[in-house]
Parts: structure tokens; C-alpha cells; sequence
């Protein structure tokens, strides 16, 4: 029997990884831009920190962890999600101490142990990030503008962002008061995880997917109907400025966001054509989660992606994706004493740059062809015996089909001259 990969896991090989870095040189190349430094954290932490940093009641904690102890008996858990280990970074590393706010983006694995179906990965991948230390409505906006802008670029089309406020602890409790007012007479007739809601986040039950919930709930006040003074002035402002940046926003009041710590703004990118559940982009601010874990009381905001969801939506939509592949030169040789010149060649070509590849199983002429033919090959170097006793080397160009005889020593200088006007 051979070995097989976990349930739940994928390679990803040649061929589908080139998606995989267009996506992720995309990503680099934009948050270099917004100003957003890289971050990167270990992928197991403490079993303790995403107990207190996602919270104890949610999905992803009670049924979702890898968590194991380890040698030492210390409860270790595979990160399930970025947040938590950033802002832990955050105060660990003492980044308070930098000029504020700390701008940073991650992008790695993360693992839940979900129920396998199509489109979900136990280990997956994230791409995300983070502001701490600004609480100002501006930081808001701008990380909203980040990952439009980021949608805009790999070319997704149809996309809204939703937004709402959730409120801060002080206006939030005044809603919970009148959203259990509400509640009270149809609490009966509620999907039982609403019921359940009911004491422990009745919030929440505002965005249960259930269509009997959403019916029963329909007229049920939102967080926007209880907003405080200065939750009510976060969320004007935050729009103004998305209306400066141009991004057309939709408000949902029904949009929650499951995690206790979110505060304010929240928000959501939703796409087209892609089925119900629909949401390619989730995130929040979470003015509490620092203190939260043991750091000092610091502003934060982020948003997190999964990448796997972004490259079949891209494939939906039938977005071309065209990475940048410099097509290779092949040395075809032909009997040992070329196969050597035609290996010193190879080192000589790839030390100026340019990609090179040579057949390696000493095949005849035409399988040297035939693998140049794969490797999408611009140019193809051909060298006999014949042409090595002349110095010389047959130029085969793949695109229109013609050849010629160069100089040994001009060929780098040829290939160079003739790639290069090229790009
Ligand atoms: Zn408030
Ligand atoms: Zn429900």
C-alpha cells in the first residue's frame, strides 16, 4: 500500500503552482505598496492563546483545533487562524514601542479540522492583515481600499463590500437589552443554535443563515439602532472616506462577524456567481484583542483571506491569469564531447540570466526536440559534433520556425541581445 496525504491536505505541483505565485507576488507587490510590512509567526502556538484571542464559544475553538501536547506536556495547538499570533507578536516583540500604527500582512498555512467536502482544506491558506495601534476611521478605510484594490487587480469581477458597525461594549449592551426584547416572543421558534444564541450572543442570531430565522428576525433591531455617539461617528467617517477612495459600499446591518472581540467596523467582500455562501473576505476591528491576551491596550484592526477560495472563485470567473514565465533556452546535444560543451554552456547562459535547461537521459536528436518542444522553449541550441569542430552552434528559433549557425563564442551575446528586446 502506498502512502497517501492526509485527509483534508493537497499538493500543490507544477502546473498549479504558477497560480499559486502570480497570487501571492500580487499580494507582496500590494502591500509593499499600502505600506504593509510582512509578519511571520509560528504555525503552532499555545493552545491558551487562541482560546483567549478567538474565543471560547466559537466553532473554530470548541471543534476545529489540532491540538496536541507536546514532548514537554505543553498544550500546543496548529494555528486555526492569524490574528491571535500577530497581535501575541505584537506585544511580545514589543512593537508598541514603534511608531504607530504597526502596519503588517501574513500569508502561510492554517489548519482546521473541518468535515472534508469539496473546497475545504484542513491545512489551508491564509492570506491576511493587520493594523495596530490607529483606531482612527482612516485606518479603517484604508485597509477596505487594500483589499479592493488587491480584488481589482487579480482581475475578480461582480464584488461588493459590505459594512456595518457592531458597536462598542457600551452601546452593544444597550442592544442586546432591546435585541432580547425582541426576541422574546418568537424565542421558541428559532433554529436551535439561535435558541442557544439567545443568552450566550444573541447578536449573532442577526446573521444565522437559517431562512426561518432570518424571517422571524426581520424587523429585529440592529446594532446600527443603538450605536453610541462615538461608534455612530467611527462609522460616518469611515464611509466618507471610502466614498473619497471611490469604493462603492453597501451597508449590511444584518453582517456581524462571528468573534466577541470585533468592535465597530466589520465587513465583508461577497462575489458574484459563485453560490451562497458567498464571502471571499472577512474582517473587523477588534479594539480589545491585544489586552485581551495579556498586551497593553492597543487599537487593532484586520482582515483575513483564504487563497484556495480565491484561485476557484478567479477560475469561476474565468480570470486569466498570465504569470510571467521567461521561456527557457535548450541545449540540444548530440555525443559526449558536445554534451560537455554543451554543459559548460548551460552554466555560462544561466549566469547571465537567462533560464537553460539541457536533456539529461542522453536522448537522440529528435527526443531532444521533442523535450524542447515541452519546455516551451524560444530557443533551442544545437550542437554536433560537426558544428563543435567548427566552433559553432545551430540556433533554432521555436516561434518562427527558422535556424542559423552563431559563433560559439556570440552566443551568449545573441540570446541576450534577442531575450531581452523582447521583455
Ligand atoms: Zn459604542
Ligand atoms: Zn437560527
Amino acid at each position: 500500500m502506498s502512502i497517501q496525504r492526509p485527509k483534508g491536505t493537497q499538493d500543490i505541483i507544477p502546473g498549479t503552482i504558477e497560480k499559486w505565485q502570480f497570487l501571492e507576488e500580487q499580494i507582496r507587490k500590494i502591500c509593499s505598496e499600502y505600506g504593509y510590512k510582512e509578519i511571520r509567526t509560528p504555525v503552532f502556538e499555545a493552545t491558551e492563546l487562541f482560546q483567549r484571542g478567538v474565543g471560547e464559544t466559537t466553532d473554530i475553538v470548541n471543534k476545529e483545533m489540532y491540538t496536541f501536547m507536546d514532548k514537554g506536556q505543553r498544550s500546543i495547538t496548529l494555528r486555526p487562524e492569524g490574528t491571535a499570533s500577530v497581535c501575541r507578536a505584537y506585544t511580545e516583540n514589543k512593537l508598541y514601542a514603534l511608531q504607530q500604527p504597526v502596519k503588517m500582512y501574513y500569508l502561510g498555512p492554517m489548519f482546521r479540522y473541518e468535515k472534508s467536502q469539496a473546497g475545504r482544506f484542513r491545512q489551508f491558506h491564509q492570506f491576511g492583515a493587520e493594523v495596530l495601534g490607529g483606531e482612527d476611521p482612516l485606518v479603517d478605510a484604508e485597509i477596505i481600499c487594500l483589499i479592493w484594490d488587491f480584488f481589482g487587480r487579480i482581475g475578480l469581477k461582480g464584488l461588493v463590500v459590505e459594512i456595518n458597525s457592531v458597536g462598542c461594549p457600551t452601546c452593544r449592551a444597550e442592544h442586546r437589552i432591546r435585541l432580547q426584547e425582541f426576541l422574546q416572543e418568537c424565542k421558541d421558534d428559532l433554529c436551535p443554535d439561535c435558541q442557544n444564541r439567545f443568552t450566550k450572543n444573541p447578536m449573532r442570531i442577526l446573521d444565522c443563515k437559517n431562512s426561518s430565522c432570518q424571517k422571524l428576525t426581520e424587523n429585529a433591531p440592529t446594532t446600527l439602532d443603538t450605536l453610541c455617539v462615538d461608534c455612530a461617528e467611527h462609522f460616518a467617517k469611515t464611509q466618507e472616506y471610502l466614498k473619497i477612495a471611490g469604493i462603492a459600499y453597501r451597508i449590511n446591518p444584518r453582517m456581524v462577524r462571528g468573534l466577541d472581540y470585533y468592535q465597530k467596523t466589520a465587513f465583508e467582500v461577497t462575489a458574484e456567481g459563485i453560490g451562497a455562501q458567498n464571502a471571499i473576505c472577512g474582517g473587523g476591528r477588534y479594539d480589545g484583542l491585544v489586552q485581551e491576551i495579556g498586551g497593553p491596550a492597543t487599537p487593532g484592526i484586520g482582515f483575513a483571506m483564504g487563497l484556495e477560495r480565491i484561485l476557484s472563485v478567479m477560475e469561476k470567473q474565468s480570470v486569466e491569469m498570465l504569470p510571467e514565465v521567461e521561456a527557457p533556452v535548450v541545449i540540444a546535444a548530440l555525443g559526449e564531447a558536445a554534451r560537455q560543451e554543451g554543459f559548460r554552456l548551460l552554466g555560462d547562459l544561466r549566469q547571465a540570466g537567462l533560464p537553460a535547461v539541457m536533456d539529461l537521459l542522453g536522448k537522440g536528436l529528435k527526443g531532444q526536440l521533442k523535450y524542447a518542444d515541452r519546455e516551451q522553449a524560444r530557443y533551442v541550441l544545437i550542437l554536433g559534433d560537426d558544428e563543435l569542430s567548427r566552433k559553432m552552434v545551430i540556433v533554432r528559433d521555436m516561434r518562427l520556425g527558422e535556424q542559423q549557425e552563431i559563433p560559439l563564442d556570440q552566443i551568449k551575446a545573441f540570446l541576450l541581445n534577442h531575450t531581452k528586446c523582447e521583455m
